[in-house]
């Protein structure tokens, strides 16, 4: 349950919380590895390239994610 601080405002607990992040996670897992069309065109056929997975993101500054080509197999980098 909720808790409320002495402003009145409500507050979720520690468990509350972890509960929601496992969710979250459950959530993501289901698609985190499929890919998606994201509308950008290849760059040597110009078909529709899609990101390898919604979570996979490079910490490289700036960040990028990792891009294929269903149709003529290119692999990049995107900015994420
Ligand atoms: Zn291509």
């Amino acid at each position: 349950m909720p808790k409320k601080n002495k402003a009145g405002k409500d507050l979720k607990t520690l468990e509350e919380h972890v509960i929601a992040k496992a969710k979250d996670d459950a959530d993501h897992n289901v698609d985190a590895a499929t890919p998606v069309l994201n509308g950008m065109a290849c760059p040597t056929c110009s078909e529709e390239l899609q990101d390898d997975g919604k979570l996979l993101v490079l910490m490289t500054v700036p960040p990028q994610r990792p891009v294929t080509c269903p149709a003529c197999k290119w692999k990049g980098l995107r900015r994420a």
